[in-house]
């Protein structure tokens, strides 16, 4: 489990496809969404812009969706009823058409779930940004950044800032780092840009700089088990930064829910079982 910063820093998560249809790493079904802005607000969380978490602020959160994918617009449905500000990260060369994300990383995915995988267009964007919603540059073609010479660099945050507010008619301030991929040449070249900040990943910890705002990406991780298991005989440790769930094998495959929550920051070691309250402790 991640450990989510503490109340001196905001909280930006990173999410990608909001659906039930995917079974992917960047697929956040629809009530997983919920629940986690629900618990995050319970937890004394504000709902923040993008722009007000760039001054640092502690106790913000902020949820973005890089790569503009169609399904995300559920997403903005449930972000709203509960006053979150959002923003949204999208490629201009995919608006033109809104064709599936066709990186090479995702090859196998378009093949078999191009409709998973479909952005949007610059129509959709457009009613997005008459919505509320801040939309951002993730560069034209989703490249890795610091792969690229400075001519290639320029262009990929260059152009796609010009064509955004070309196509929205309002100003592109903010950018996200494709595949979270950035270094001092990477941010400098975004600031050079002309955004007013760039979102980043998880990275080195310390003071909160506009170029590389961190953010704590949300991915489905599921595990099939080749065996049954009793889920209610669960056992759950934490410690030394390790969880360890264990779950017996068992004919009696009772179905539990585990509920991994932050209680009260300590150091040391925490046991819990699932059917009861787990309890996951952060030092
Ligand atoms: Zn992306």
């Amino acid at each position: 489990m991640r450990r989510l910063p503490g109340p001196s820093r905001p909280l930006v998560l990173c999410y990608h496809a909001i659906t039930d249809g995917w079974t992917h790493a960047l697929a956040t079904r629809p009530d997983v969404l919920e629940r986690q802005i629900r618990a995050l607000l319970r937890r004394g969380f504000r709902p923040a812009r993008a722009e007000d978490v760039v001054g640092g602020h502690g106790g913000l959160l902020h949820v973005t969706f890089d790569d503009a994918f169609r399904s995300v617009r559920g997403g903005l449905a449930i972000a709203r009823q509960f006053g979150l500000p959002v923003t949204v990260f999208a490629c201009t060369a995919y608006a033109e058409n809104g064709r599936p994300l066709d990186v090479p990383e995702l090859e196998l995915d378009v093949s078999r779930h191009a409709g998973e995988l479909e952005t949007m267009t610059w129509d959709d964007l457009r009613a997005l940004a008459a919505e509320g919603v801040e939309v951002g540059s993730h560069t034209v073609t989703h490249a890795h950044l610091p792969a690229l010479s400075d001519v290639e660099l320029e262009r990929e945050l260059g152009d796609s800032r010009l064509r955004l507010e070309d196509e929205l008619g309002r100003p592109c301030r903010f950018f996200a780092y494709p595949y979270g991929e950035e270094d001092l040449r990477v941010q400098e070249a975004a600031r050079v840009a002309g955004y007013d900040a760039a979102f980043a990943l998880p990275g080195p910890s310390g003071p909160v700089k506009p170029f590389a705002l961190r953010r704590v990406g949300v991915y489905r991780r599921e595990l099939a088990l080749p065996l049954p298991v009793n889920a209610v005989c669960a056992n759950v440790t934490y410690g030394n930064g390790v969880l360890v769930v264990t779950l017996p094998i068992s004919d009696q495959t009772s179905p539990a829910r585990l509920t991994l929550e932050r209680v009260t920051p300590t150091h040391g070691e925490h046991k819990g079982n699932a059917g009861h309250l787990a309890t996951c402790v952060q030092t």
